[in-house]
């Protein structure tokens, strides 16, 4: 257990650059269970094998999602959606218009996937081609590594600094070193699953201190729960003309993870490049409930709050039985709990409660989902079994 109590952010800080000086000397590994993505749908997911009342009674705070699921005018319009179930083409209620307008872009700067995972791996199979490498923390959202060496392209990991934040300079000394075998960079923000942001400054730092023609994947599948004042989202950079990637997906604030809905907001040049290697495999349903999701905001708002207070609540009272907790800017949080995390994992699901994955190098460390009320007070009083006072 940790010994320090009521651990404050600069007291955080300080102790973060002691303890995660091990990360910048572990070995850099790429492993097939490194992905949350690839979890969920690989033949042998503990989930998948569970029965489905074994699963509806698990509290599910592995896969950071939101638990409440879509609100009631999206369930209204994927109801109505239903009637085109039987169809190929279908009125699909303008649905990449919808984004575009909401995000301030053009229809031709938008690329739908069936989740944003599927727009992850298009980008693999667009840039890295020929050898090419990505370039990207560790750890931060495997998914995209994993895909690279599935594809046999390699990947060139740059440890998290000692504050849990991304290291920009290195990323970016890492890019111009091996400049001609970069096929793209990626940037997680915030990370997945550190729950840290990159700010606006380091970003433009990042995006001008290599080539212009390098590709930069920036994963913003948490944006909508970040409070940072120096976060902010990287759209204005495709906007600008810049070789830039931006990911969205429905499955997080929106709460649609199973009927996936993701998508990319690049230049009409990179989605042009990109569009031959995605499915279009996208739903009827999930079309017609993404637009009335966007224009819920009542409910995105209330989702936000109520995630929001129930992570700063279990994070204080983990702060006050003496544990360090990365601070977050995500539905979830990451916490270090001085043992092999698997063993922690392993005695949480004995007590119906599903946490995340390992993830290496950071194995003493566990990452726990905002789940609701109910879930949230099952994870505190399973956590005060586990270790106890
Ligand atoms: N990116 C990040 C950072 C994630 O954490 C996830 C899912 O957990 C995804 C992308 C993929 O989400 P989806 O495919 O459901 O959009």
């Amino acid at each position: 257990m940790h010994s320090e109590r009521g651990v404050s952010r600069r007291g955080f800080i300080s102790s973060a650059a002691a303890g995660l000086s091990y990360l910048a000397l572990a070995p850099v590994a790429i492993r097939a269970g490194d992905s949350d993505w690839r979890n969920r749908v690989l033949p042998g997911s503990s989930l998948l094998q569970e029965e489905a009342d074994d699963y509806d009674a698990l509290a599910k705070l592995n896969f950071n999602e939101n638990p409440y699921g879509p609100s009631e005018p999206v369930l209204k319009a994927m109801t109505k959606a239903f009637k085109y179930s039987m169809r190929y083409g279908y009125p699909d209620g303008g649905v990449a218009s919808a984004i575009a307008k909401h995000h301030g872009v053009a229809r031709s700067n938008i690329l739908l996937g069936a989740g944003s995972g599927e727009i992850l791996e298009v980008v693999g199979l667009t840039f890295l081609d020929h050898g090419k490498k990505v370039v990207g923390v560790d750890p931060t959202y495997g998914s995209v590594y994993v895909h690279a060496s599935g594809i046999d392209a390699d990947a060139i990991k740059i440890p998290l600094l000692g504050d849990y934040r991304q290291d920009i300079p290195a990323l970016i000394d890492a890019t111009n070193k091996h400049y001609r075998e970069v096929g793209f960079v990626y940037l997680c923000n915030p990370n997945n699953p550190s729950g840290r942001t990159v700010s606006a400054a380091e970003v433009r730092q990042l995006l001008d201190g290599i080539p212009e023609d390098v590709p930069v994947l920036i994963d913003e599948a948490y944006h909508h729960y970040v409070e940072d004042p120096e976060y902010a989202t990287s759209i204005p950079y495709v906007i600008e003309g810049r070789r830039v990637i931006i990911t969205r997906t429905f499955s997080k604030l929106f709460g649609m993870a199973a009927i996936r809905l993701g998508f990319a907001i690049s230049t009409p040049e990179m989605i042009d490049l990109m569009r031959p290697y995605s499915t279009g495999s996208v739903n009827a349903l999930v079309k017609w409930g993404a637009v009335a999701a966007m224009e819920d905001t009542e409910a995105q708002q209330r989702v936000r709050k109520v995630t929001l207070e129930l992570r700063n609540k279990a994070i204080r009272e983990l702060a006050t039985m003496g544990y360090e907790v990365i601070p977050s800017e995500t539905n979830f949080f990451m916490m270090r709990t001085g043992r092999p995390v698997q063993d922690v994992i392993t005695a949480f699901r004995q007590r119906g409660v599903a946490v995340g994955r390992p993830f290496p190098p950071m194995l003493e460390y566990l990452r726990v989902s905002i789940g609701t009320e109910e879930e949230m007070l099952r994870f505190m009083a399973a956590f005060k079994e586990i270790f106890p006072q």
